[in-house]
């Protein structure tokens, strides 16, 4: 089939607007691209894979363009570049698609999947995992859903330079295809792992840094806490005492002992 860009940008904007399969069909394809994924992937070796590649990613893209879009995703690209990144450091978003216009004028879209949440989850004691409104019993489920979802980002932006997760079309895309029922997801944060260590944000705790022990209350979490310890050269803080700011990643931080 020979097709223009626009033709074929026209003919995704027309098969994702009037796709219908049942929900059986759905789940059926769903588990098929599992199944792909656990066979040909180079590095996820089981459901809660412990090693994940970019080139994973770039998998379940061919796999779900051709399962769910007929292959009009890579047609409707007529050639730009599409990347694929796993990124650590993302700590609430699951995952993120962007277009980015290079000086050149050259556009070209990146899909990114928030991986360092994915690992924090699943484990055996851990709670119910729903990405999307599903339910999610292991880590490779997960992140299709996440993808999933990235995946109705790329399609709207493809078709119209837009997308928007909280947009009724949006909602109406990610439902009729794969089943969603909320643009969310609800996976174990760094926030939530730091609060079952016993620590969240107004926890007292020490640290060392440089040799000493310091302690302190906890002003802010990511991957790293915000650590304020008094100090009078600090900064002046709302409460009228001045502290000092110290960054120190979660898994060096001891709740202090109440006196
Ligand atoms: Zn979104």
């Amino acid at each position: 089939m020979n097709m223009t860009p626009t033709s074929a940008r026209d003919a995704l904007a027309d098969a994702v607007l009037s796709f219908q399969l049942s929900g059986d069909a759905i789940q059926q394809r769903v588990r098929q691209i599992h199944h792909t994924v656990l066979t040909h992937s180079r590095y996820i070796r089981a459901a809660n894979y412990t090693v994940i590649h970019p080139e994973d990613l770039e998998m379940l893209f061919a796999a779900y363009d051709e399962g769910f879009f007929a292959g009009l995703c890579r047609r409707a690209l007529d050639g730009r570049k599409l990347r694929f990144r796993l990124s650590p450091r993302m700590t609430k978003a699951g995952g993120a698609t962007a277009r980015f216009v290079t000086a050149a004028g050259e556009t070209f879209y990146e899909i990114t999947v928030a991986s360092s949440m994915l690992f924090e989850g699943f484990g055996t004691m851990d709670r119910r995992i729903t990405v999307c409104g599903l339910e999610c019993e292991n880590r490779l489920e997960a992140l299709q859903r996440i993808f999933e979802h990235e995946m109705v980002h790329f399609v709207e932006q493809l078709c119209w330079q837009s997308s928007n997760c909280a947009a009724p079309r949006f909602q109406d895309i990610a439902r009729r295809h794969f089943l969603h029922r909320a643009p969310t997801h609800k996976l174990i944060t760094r926030c939530e792992r730091a609060a079952e260590s016993g620590i969240r944000v107004g926890s007292r705790v020490t640290f060392l840094f440089e040799g000493r022990q310091f302690t302190g209350r906890v002003n802010r979490l990511t991957k790293r806490a915000t650590v304020l310890v008094e100090d009078p050269e600090g900064e002046r803080f709302s409460d009228g005492h001045r502290y000092r700011k110290y960054y120190v990643p979660i898994v060096h931080l001891q709740p202090a002992v109440v006196a």
